[in-house]
């Protein structure tokens, strides 16, 4: 009881270079509204000029003016020796 158990884990080496064939991905929820968000979403864009197309498309036509930006980028990890 109360021992330390030690785990050893897999060191990753987490690639911070984009991989030019996965582009990043846009997406813009709309965040507006008084009791509850909105939550209109612009769904996966890919770039960031649709992105803003799709929020100005969507305050022209309801006003509403706060929205939720998320940019996705695939990283890909790997397997480095055991330590
Ligand atoms: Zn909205």
């Amino acid at each position: 009881m109360g021992a330390t158990r030690s785990y050893r884990f897999r060191k990753y080496h987490v690639a911070t270079a984009i991989d030019s064939l996965t582009l990043p991905t846009f997406e813009a929820v709309c965040v507006s509204g008084e009791e509850r968000d909105c939550g209109a979403t612009s769904g996966e864009l890919h770039t960031p000029e649709e992105l803003t197309r799709w929020i100005a498309g969507h305050c022209a036509q309801t006003g509403h003016q706060s929205y939720e930006q998320t940019t996705r980028t695939i990283v890909r990890a790997e397997p480095g020796a055991w330590q």
